[in-house]
């Protein structure tokens, strides 16, 4: 069997068994092709980005789930998803600790990110959007919003992230940052959208000049995934009240 048949004949069999104990989590694919965002961001950086960083936040994650698949005390952090692992940090021994925060939040978010991102540029909220009700609410103005999240991108010293969330106890929208790779659902906030501002996102084509990196992806934010998240985090709030 050559390797191509191979690498499909596991999707299928992984797909149709979910993941199962030990099995080793795999990249996760890109929403649309490497070229789909040219000209506001440009092929190498998105093959480098995700084949490269990307990739190697999911080796080193897979590494420290192996590690505590190992351990018959630790196995149930394993077994919770990562997006769950993340929420529970003080329960991971500090010898792996550091691993599983910069890589698991390494491997979760840029998926966020790579769907927080579209070739089609909505450029801002539908008009009848809750996000774009929220906005308005929360920063006045589409306009409003865009300036608080230049600023924040912006002040993120060195290598980290800029969000929109959710706040389920204010129930109101906020900008974050975060550094490295964390992220502010550890903190029991809800993502709405991500923006990556390591310089590994950017600096092919824009060195060190991250302002022109964020003038550029501002247009091509996906605002009808945002609207998707925003809708399904309201439902769930219902739910649990
Ligand atoms: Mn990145």
């Amino acid at each position: 069997m050559g390797f191509r048949s191979w690498v499909l004949m596991s999707v299928f069999v992984c797909g149709l068994a979910g993941i199962g104990e030990g099995q080793h989590l795999p990249l996760p694919p890109l929403p649309y092709a490497y070229d789909a965002l040219e000209p506001y961001i440009d092929e190498e950086t998105m093959r480098i980005h995700h084949l490269k960083h990307h990739q190697a936040y999911t080796d080193k994650l897979n590494q420290a789930l192996t590690a505590l698949r190992g351990d018959p005390e630790l196995k149930y952090l394993a077994k919770m998803g990562v997006d769950k692992l993340l929420q529970h940090l003080d329960e991971v021994p500090p010898r792996l600790r550091g691993q599983v925060q910069n890589h698991g939040g390494g491997y979760v978010n840029h998926d966020q990110f790579w769907h927080n991102l579209s070739p089609k540029g909505a450029g801002e909220p539908a008009s009848s959007s809750k996000l774009s009700e929220a906005i308005n609410e929360t920063f006045g103005s589409f306009d409003g919003f865009k300036s608080i999240f230049s600023e924040a991108c912006m002040g993120v010293f060195g290598s980290g992230w800029c969000w929109l969330c959710f706040n389920p106890e204010t129930q109101v929208l906020t900008v974050e940052t975060t550094g490295n790779q964390d992220t502010p659902a550890s903190k029991g906030l809800h993502v709405i959208l991500a923006l990556d501002v390591w310089e590994h996102a950017y600096y092919l084509k824009h060195q060190n000049k991250r302002k022109d990196y964020v003038d550029a992806v501002l247009p091509i934010l996906d605002w009808e995934e945002a609207e998707r998240r925003l809708v399904q985090v309201l439902a769930t709030e219902k739910e649990e009240l």
